[in-house]
């Protein structure tokens, strides 16, 4: 078997359950492994640590996979792993809810496979070598376990290329083509989703259980859903009452897509509002002409795609909140999120603080929030949590 042999005192990690080995800790590998190959990782003693899977073109030149030396990865390693994953979404799966994440990557021990589950088809993204060598089994295993009328490929050609693989053409990996709009059901909520063009994989599924959190404390309320894509927070507030919402999105799609979600929810009797714009833009608007609102809710994307990104994007979460902060009516709430991965809770309160501090205003903390059950976190592994978000008064 390969091996890769680390430097001196880079092993901490590994024993940590870490899954990740950066090629500038490799002092050695032995044999040839191709990208995909799985190689037994050891320390500088050339005692065991774990096997993984190899890659030299990407940063992460080894993502772990396993910790015990007796286990083999095989064929039956594979399979146990995704069954394990699929397994434990069964709960999530009810007459409500036919739409959740079913394999998420390292904090499924799958690094760089992503699953996700619409209804009866299902959207793979394969984002490392390892993952494209086990893709036969792979796919031979969810039909198995879930028999889908299809099986989507969207995976991310940008991702792909940091590991030297090549765009995949994309399109159906086995059974039926979907449709151009698949109905799933999130919460009792009907939804359309574009598998094929939509945003992510085409849903944001993350987002289920803050969508019902929020839907809480919207009756009466007059509500404003910025960065709404398909209208998850929107069509929730509807359900729960709210007296009027606006959405803000600045992709025709997503809008396209929500005003379906509209109709086949019947909320149509319901005062809502589509506004195709950009939300900082449409934020300013708003101030301009003096509107006010009960319960705003920011939901952006990802400000900060890395650590060297992260004082721009305080910044611009900053702004955001401040802006949104003075739009509230007196005592009125914030659902404010970020699914930027480097922003950890503590500097998205601190984050808040300061906008509320710039903004003239203070803040009750009245809730946090995370990732839903579909988006494990690994204790070994802090970088999978991504998705946090406070629920506050502006007072
Ligand atoms: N809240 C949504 C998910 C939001 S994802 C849900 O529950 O499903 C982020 C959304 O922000 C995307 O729909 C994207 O089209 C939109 N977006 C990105 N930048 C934007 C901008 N500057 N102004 C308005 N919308 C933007």
């Amino acid at each position: 078997m390969y091996s890769v042999r680390l430097k001196k005192g880079k092993e901490k990690a590994v024993k940590q359950m870490h899954p990740w080995v950066f090629s500038g800790a490799i002092e050695h590998v032995k044999g040839k492994p191709e990208n995909g190959d799985i190689v037994m990782v050891t320390d500088n003693n050339n005692d065991f640590l774990a096997y993984g899977f190899y890659n030299n073109t990407s940063r992460v030149a080894v993502r772990l996979l396993e910790w015990n030396l007796e286990t083999e990865i095989n064929e039956n390693w594979w399979r146990k792993k995704i069954r394990t994953a699929v397994k434990f979404r069964e709960s999530l799966h009810t007459e409500d809810t036919n739409t959740y994440r079913l394999i998420f990557s390292e904090a499924d021990y799958l690094p760089g496979l992503i699953v996700d589950r619409y209804a009866d088809f299902l959207s793979v993204q394969i984002l490392t070598s390892g993952i494209e060598r086990i893709k036969h089994i792979l796919l031979d295993e969810l039909q198995d376990l879930l028999k889908p009328k299809g099986i989507f490929d969207r995976s991310d050609a940008s991702a792909r290329a940091h590991e030297g693989m090549e765009a995949s053409s994309g399109g159906i990996l086995l059974g039926a083509e979907p449709p151009e709009f698949v109905s799933v059901r999130e919460n009792g909520i009907f939804y359309q989703v574009n598998i094929a063009e939509g945003q992510k994989s085409g849903f944001y599924c993350d987002q289920r259980d803050n969508r019902r959190f929020v839907a809480e404390h919207v009756r009466g309320k007059k509500v404003l859903d910025c960065f709404s894509y398909s209208g998850g927070f929107s069509l929730n507030a509807l359900s729960k009452g709210a007296a009027q919402v606006i959405s803000v999105d600045s992709s025709a799609l997503a809008l396209e897509t929500l005003k379906r979600n509209m109709e086949i929810n019947s909320f149509n009797d319901i005062p809502h509002q589509l506004i195709q714009s950009d939300v900082n833009k449409q934020l300013r608007a708003f101030r301009e002409s003096n509107e006010k609102f009960d319960l705003i809710i920011l939901d952006p994307p990802k400000y900060a795609p890395s650590r060297s990104a992260l004082t721009k994007a305080s910044r611009a979460y900053k702004d955001l909140n401040r802006t949104a902060m003075l739009l509230l009516n007196e005592g009125g709430l914030l659902a404010t999120y970020s699914c930027s991965g480097a922003v950890d809770l503590s500097l998205f309160k601190q984050i808040i603080a300061w906008a509320a501090l710039d903004a003239g205003k203070e803040v009750q903390f009245i809730q946090q929030f995370c990732q839903p059950a579909d988006h494990p976190v690994r204790s070994s592994f802090p970088e999978g949590e991504y998705l946090k978000g406070l629920l506050c008064r502006i007072i």
